[in-house]
């Protein structure tokens, strides 16, 4: 290590969004002469990028800052926050925080390094929460070389017009912003280069991607673009809104052979009553249009989704109606959720809230529900050939790979390093809950040379 290198810790809570801005941070500051340590007691600089979309990660940031006190008075570690709650409280953090140092909101990464000289030299205490109308904000910083990866995601749209009455996203992220196609096409090309070989296209709102750019394409066309980057072998993309899900872009699922068969179309709710009271935009029926349309176009096609639990003035009669939602749609997997009033938003108002008992009882009927489902999904796949593209050594043996097939599951089987990147057939021998073991039918071979991922 270079004599003048730092260390820096970053501590990620929420989305994919925030994984990727974590990433986004450490490349920058790999130009601010810091690396990456996964210890926070090593590091010169902790990062915590936060998320205030639910309460639980809420909390997770007020005990982190705890934990890290100790640091900071024994070895004089600077501390910053980041990401949605940096975005909400901006000056109140400080004056809460004694010790802390930057306050970074959502719009001012691409701001990190100079925020981090005026620490480092002045020792100030800073914080910036100002909303970047330019769309620099956007812009990843430039791509380390080499970078071994198999698979990236790629921002092409951030912020959210819908203002669903329970989410914080508008006001922490701002309103919708799509940054231009030429620089979605160009970074895409150069993570091609870099021997990335799956996309995945990051925005709250996919589907509108383009609103704002004159002349811009819409996202249908834009995937069209990508799909002829040759080195890339896959394409995915999260998250779409239901009622914005065209049929253009459904049909993508059976034209361009890169797309992957899976789609994360968050529900949140199966009553019509909630539906509108989470000011969502659809009803259950025009949900399960668009589910129909899908499996239609596609039937190998795995959805999975979000749902809410607990919505102030929710009712059994509505719980059921969700329940039904999951029996006909049969998700291949779920991310549930208990409500939680988001400060700001325009259901925290709403008086009639659900009680704490009532909303776990329903979660836990939920999530068993759903648990049998995913099981019974994977187990169909026992005894099919899957395209399964390596990611590295599994964390349950170092005999074995893993990697995922088109339609997102993990799939362990023995295998060597040397298949990293690659995709190889796969034979599903055994289902589990959470994943998929297999074993290799055929030498590798690239999608170019292959006729379809999900061949049984
Ligand atoms: N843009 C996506 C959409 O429209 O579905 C999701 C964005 S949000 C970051 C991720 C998920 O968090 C939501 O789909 C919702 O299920 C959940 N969520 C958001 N606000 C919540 C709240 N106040 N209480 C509980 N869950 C919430
Ligand atoms: Fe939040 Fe609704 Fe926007 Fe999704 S669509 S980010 S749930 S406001």
């Amino acid at each position: 290590m270079n004599m003048l290198q730092k260390r820096v810790y970053i501590e990620t809570y929420g989305c994919q969004m925030n994984e990727h801005d974590s990433e986004r941070i450490l490349r920058l500051l790999e130009a601010s002469l810091y690396s990456e340590t996964k210890e926070a007691r090593e590091a010169d600089l902790i990062l915590i990028n936060t998320c205030s979309v639910r309460e639980k990660p809420e909390h997770k940031v007020y005990s982190a800052l705890g934990r890290f006190k100790r640091l900071k008075e024994e070895k004089g570690a600077i501390i910053g926050v980041a990401g949605c709650v940096a975005q909400q409280e901006g000056e109140r953090l400080l004056n809460r925080v004694p010790y802390l140092d930057m306050v970074i909101g959502t719009h001012a990464i691409p701001l990190i390094p100079q925020l981090l000289e005026r620490v480092e030299a002045y020792g100030e205490r800073v914080c910036e929460i100002e909303f970047d109308q330019t769309g620099e904000y956007l812009k990843p910083p430039l791509l380390p070389r080499p970078l071994v990866k198999v698979k990236s995601y790629v921002t092409i749209m951030q912020g959210c017009d819908h203002f669903c009455s329970f989410c914080i996203v508008p006001y922490v992220r701002g309103r919708e912003r799509s940054r231009p196609s030429r620089e979605v096409l160009e970074e895409v090309g150069q993570l091609a280069e870099l021997g990335v070989k799956e996309v995945c296209l990051l925005g709250q709102n996919v589907n509108g991607y383009g609103k704002g750019l004159e002349g811009e394409l819409d996202f249908s066309t834009l995937l069209h673009r990508i799909n002829e980057i040759e080195a890339i072998e896959r394409i995915r993309f999260t998250t779409s809104h239901p009622a914005d899900l065209s049929d253009s872009l459904i049909n993508d699922f059976s034209e361009l052979e890169k797309l992957c068969e899976h789609i994360h179309l968050p529900f949140q709710s199966g009553s019509d009553r909630i539906l509108k009271a989470m000011h969502r935009g659809y009803t259950k029926a025009s949900y399960l249009e668009r589910i129909d349309r899908l499996k239609e176009v596609c039937p190998s096609i795995a959805i999975t989704a979000d749902v809410i639990v607990g919505f102030p003035g929710e009712e059994e009669e509505d719980f059921k109606e969700t329940l039904n939602l999951m029996e006909r749609v049969r998700f291949d997997d779920l991310f549930s959720f208990k409500y939680s009033p988001r400060k700001g938003t325009r259901a925290a108002q709403f008086q009639n809230r659900v009680e704490e008992k009532v909303k776990q009882e329903w979660l836990a009927i939920l999530q068993q529900v759903q648990k049998e489902i995913t099981f019974q999904k994977n187990l169909a796949l026992e005894g099919k050939k899957q395209e399964v593209l390596v990611e590295g050594r599994s964390k349950q043996s170092d005999q074995d790979v893993t990697g995922r097939t088109r339609s997102n599951k993990i799939v362990n089987f023995p295998g060597d390093m040397n298949l990293v990147g690659k995709l190889v057939p796969v034979k599903i021998m055994k289902a589990f809950a959470h994943s998929l073991r297999g074993e290799m039918t055929s030498p590798t071979y690239t999608l170019s040379n292959s006729s379809s991922g999900n061949n049984p």
